[in-house]
């Protein structure tokens, strides 16, 4: 029996959250097939092996954009019917959640999502999920033969010592009815950097002034190829584009390294952070509350420290 992994893929790659999610399931210790959706390349779908799949299944069709939760759904419940699969683990995301949701309707199988480690079956079937926004841990029972896991960001350790997956064919059945929804336009700018997908940002607060000082931040960001982000009182006054916002009422980001500039590090704010693999606090003032959350500090004025230090990236690029 097999544990089926859906990947996302964005831009021709896998998504580093959905080889955490194979790394997932093959440190289970059972046969992992992964399923991939809509058009990409087969050498792309064949590194999911190093993560831990034997065998990719690939519904290849145009029609199956990214953001179709229905069918996507659809084809993920008829992959996990073909392969016998009782497991199905998947990244948490906002394409992810909806779409297990579904899955587990289809198949009356227990959905946790937010998971941050591997289950304990020395009796039953637990999951230990994160909950309040990260404050604490929750063991769940799952009791259903079909389960479905959403793995959080970050919480797995990458597997990257497997071989090559095999990539099959699926062909799916699908009719007009799963493609109600039609996505018309997507608003992205080329080369733009979506902020809840990446995996460097750079962000700023309050201890920047103002909007003329965010030249600093944009010029360290793009050294780093580094989305930009905010706390809530920048977006508000207007400094910034609330799409930056970042925290419990703004955007969940979940980067390899989090770098907040004159941030104070307020709850609600941390509540958004707080799956970000590192974070790098520059403050002013020692005693600001996101030191503690902090993995690396910087105790100074961000005038002064972030453009030593984005000269200093520069220099070591050069
Ligand atoms: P401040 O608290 O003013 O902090 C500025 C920091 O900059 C200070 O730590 C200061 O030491 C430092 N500083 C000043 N000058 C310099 C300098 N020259 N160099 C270096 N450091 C300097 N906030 C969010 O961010 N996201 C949310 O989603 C969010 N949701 C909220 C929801 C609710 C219901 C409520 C009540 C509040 C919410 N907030 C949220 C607001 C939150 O409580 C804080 O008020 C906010 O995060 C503070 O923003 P800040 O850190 O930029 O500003």
């Amino acid at each position: 029996m097999s544990i089926l992994v859906f990947i996302e893929h964005a831009e021709g790659e896998i998504k580093k959250s959905s080889l955490e999610a194979v790394s997932y399931a093959a440190a289970m210790g059972e046969d992992v097939t992964a399923i991939a959706i809509g058009p990409v390349e087969e050498s792309v779908l064949k590194a999911a092996g190093s993560a831990g799949a034997s065998k990719v299944l690939h519904a290849a069709d145009s029609k199956l954009e990214k953001g179709l939760i229905q069918p996507y759904a659809k084809v993920i419940a008829q992959a996990m019917e073909k392969e016998g699969a009782k497991t199905l683990v998947l990244a948490k995301s906002s394409l992810g959640d909806p779409v297990a949701a579904r899955v587990a309707a289809k198949m009356k199988a227990a959905f946790v999502s937010n998971v941050a480690d591997l289950p304990d079956t020395s009796s039953g079937f637990s999951v230990k999920r994160s909950i309040y926004t990260g404050k604490a841990f929750a063991n769940v029972e799952m009791t259903t033969e079909t389960k479905i896991i959403g793995i959080k960001k970050n919480a797995v350790e990458l597997k990257e010592d497997g071989g090559e997956a095999s990539v099959e064919a699926f062909e799916p059945s699908l009719d007009d009815a799963d493609f109600a929804v039609k996505i018309t336009s997507q608003d992205k700018q080329e080369g733009e950097i979506l902020l809840p997908e990446a995996e460097l940002v750079v962000s700023g607060g309050r201890g920047m002034k103002g909007p003329e000082n965010w030249g600093m931040i944009e010029d360290l960001a793009k050294t780093l190829g580094a989305a930009t982000g905010c706390s809530k009182p920048v977006s508000d006054i207007g400094w910034r584009p609330h799409h930056e916002h970042v925290g419990q009422t703004g955007v969940k980001v979940s980067p390899q390294l989090y770098i907040a500039i004159g941030i104070s590090g307020a709850i609600q704010h941390l509540a958004g952070v707080n799956s970000s693999k590192y974070i790098l606090v520059i403050n002013k003032d020692e005693e600001a509350p996101f030191f503690s959350a902090a993995d690396y500090g910087i105790v100074g004025d961000a005038f002064d420290v972030v453009p030593k230090l984005t000269e200093a990236l520069k220099a070591a690029q050069n």
